[in-house]
């Protein structure tokens, strides 16, 4: 591999679920093998694992941890659901300080039994009452826009704008944003609300991926960059213009691609993001 195969992939970040046949063991070791400096981590690939002895196998592999994912889904009705969910987001917090990871990632919730309006206001209130558990340990919080086709259950959050006003209003060093091209492609104010998420200092991930033509699932029918119709390029080229250096990240959810062979389809994911993001 020459000098510039390694800076074009040197922010290159891959989340455990794009390569999801593969154990964290496995992934580290082809990940690192590949060139791959940065890798974000599904809670479920820690089923069964001591997270501490796991952060540092991914360490010792040269990875930076970029974050883990996911908390949130905090919008209940029932109060009791959504006192459940604050354990479980404080325990994702004390998961991710245990494997080293900076940074939690939220898919907000929403509960199609209550307003949006409703879901959002208990998103917010839930977001402000983990802070010092968060700041406690070092994390921070990302609150990641999902497409409205998600509105339902997934999250209430759904534009850049939406969450940047929920960042602004929380207000907290903490608390910022993550930005992924498959949520927030199609929104016409998206450049100005990158924009103004990277100058109020919110802007702390982004997320790659494509939307391919058709999209046969609305969950697990994602696409390498260049298989469908996102300019990745220039969405990245307004992240970079408001101010971030951190990782691109590479989020596939793909029954497609976890089909194929994972060693091919890693070297396909390095080559898509060297051509088309
Ligand atoms: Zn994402």
């Amino acid at each position: 591999m020459d000098s510039k195969d390694d800076k074009d992939i040197s922010r290159l970040c891959i989340h455990t679920i794009t390569t999801k046949p593969w154990n964290i063991e496995e992934a580290a070791s082809h990940f690192s093998a590949a060139g791959v400096k940065g890798i974000s981590v599904w809670r479920d690939a820690l089923d069964g694992r001591n997270i501490k002895q796991t952060g540092q196998l991914l360490l010792d592999h040269d990875l930076t941890i970029v974050s883990l994912c996911r908390g949130g889904f905090f919008a209940h009705k029932d109060l009791n659901k959504r006192k459940l969910a604050m354990d479980d987001n404080r325990k994702a917090i004390d998961e991710a300080a245990g494997l080293g990871a900076p940074m939690l990632v939220l898919v907000c919730g929403a509960d199609p039994s209550q307003s949006l309006g409703d879901s959002r206001k208990q998103i917010q209130d839930a977001v402000n009452e983990l802070i010092p558990h968060a700041s406690a340990a070092k994390i921070k919080l990302a609150i990641e826009p999902l497409h409205p086709m998600y509105a339902d259950t997934r999250s209430a959050i759904n534009t850049m704008k939406q969450a940047n006003d929920m960042a602004g209003e929380i207000n907290s060093p903490w608390v910022g944003v993550a930005v992924d091209v498959y949520h927030v492609w199609w929104d016409p104010s998206l450049e100005k609300e990158i924009k103004r998420c990277g100058e109020s200092g919110h802007l702390m991930a982004f997320h790659i991926c494509d939307w391919k033509l058709p999209t046969t699932d609305m969950l697990l029918d994602r696409g390498l960059m260049g298989e469908g119709c996102i300019p990745v390029k220039q969405i990245r080229s307004w992240v970079e213009a408001a101010g971030f250096t951190g990782f691109n990240e590479v989020e596939i959810f793909s029954t497609s691609h976890w089909k194929d062979n994972q060693s091919e389809y890693l070297q396909k994911v390095i080559k898509a993001y060297k051509e088309n993001s």
